[in-house]
Parts: structure tokens; C-alpha cells; sequence
């Protein structure tokens, strides 16, 4: 048997799974070879953490300190509920405000008033664009047209 085959009985030989004659064959070959010494050491050490963790015991009152911390911790929900709420009201009053102040304001704030002198500015008018849009105190896009193409 070469180190290939001993290397995968390691795990046999920890659990104590192999023959009498397997067992003096690979302890033959582990003296000899530093790589499956140190993997029996290995997965020793693995199987014994394993054995201590599953070997720990709950206290009794384990169950019942679980149900008593989920228990405060609803209780501390429902008594954050209250304050939540409150601030939620809170923000939506704040936003109907700004929205009435908005709109207000918004009704308030006088309108510019599109008049001749916007469509004039920077440039002499003539007599006809000067007719059509001057005699009227409010613009469409058609008296916009046809004091252009009159000109
Ligand atoms: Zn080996």
C-alpha cells in the first residue's frame, strides 16, 4: 500500500473502523510519514472539540430566559409604537402645511404679465407687429405669428 491509500484510511483509523491487520499496517506507515502522523493529529483534535461542544448542557431556566427576553422584547416594541406614531403624524401635518403655504403662496405671487416689451426688447418695432401685439394686453402664439409674418 502506497501513502495515497493510508491517507484515506486516516478517518477509519481515528473511529477505530479497521482490522487488526489494517491497524498494524497503517501505524507501520505512520511512523514513517510526518504528512498522515499530522493528519491523525488533526482530525483527532477535530473529533474531541466536536465531543466537548455537543457534550455542553443547558441550564434548565434556558427556556424560560429565552421566553422572558422575547417577551420584554415585544413589550419594548409596543411601547416604541406609541412615539412612532406620534412622529409619523407629525410629518405628514408638516407636509400639509408646506403644500398649503405652497399653494398660497403660490396663489398670491402676482403673475408676470406678458406684454409687448418682451417680444420687442433689443430691437425696433415696426408699425404693424407694434399694432397687432400692442393693442392687446395679453399674447397668444397667434398674435406672435401674425405680428411676425405682417411685418
Ligand atoms: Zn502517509
Amino acid at each position: 500500500m502506497n501513502h495515497k491509500s493510508f491517507e484515506r484510511q486516516v478517518s477509519a483509523y481515528v473511529d477505530n473502523e479497521l482490522s487488526e491487520r489494517e491497524v498494524k499496517s497503517f501505524q507501520a506507515h505512520v511512523e514513517g510519514c510526518a504528512v498522515c502522523q499530522q493528519r491523525v493529529q488533526v482530525l483527532r483534535a477535530i473529533r474531541a472539540s466536536i465531543r466537548d461542544a455537543a457534550s455542553v448542557v443547558l441550564p434548565e431556566s434556558f427556556v424560560y430566559s429565552v421566553q422572558r427576553a422575547v417577551r420584554q422584547q415585544e413589550q419594548e416594541y409596543v411601547i416604541w409604537l406609541g412615539p412612532e406614531r406620534f412622529a409619523r403624524n407629525v410629518v405628514v401635518a408638516l407636509c400639509v402645511i408646506v403644500f398649503a403655504l405652497v399653494a398660497v403662496g403660490s396663489y398670491l405671487t402676482p403673475q408676470p404679465v406678458v406684454g409687448e416689451e418682451r417680444y420687442f426688447s433689443g430691437e425696433s418695432s415696426d408699425s404693424a407687429a407694434h399694432a397687432v401685439i400692442g393693442s392687446q394686453h395679453e399674447l397668444s402664439k397667434d398674435d406672435v405669428m401674425i405680428a411676425a409674418l405682417t411685418r
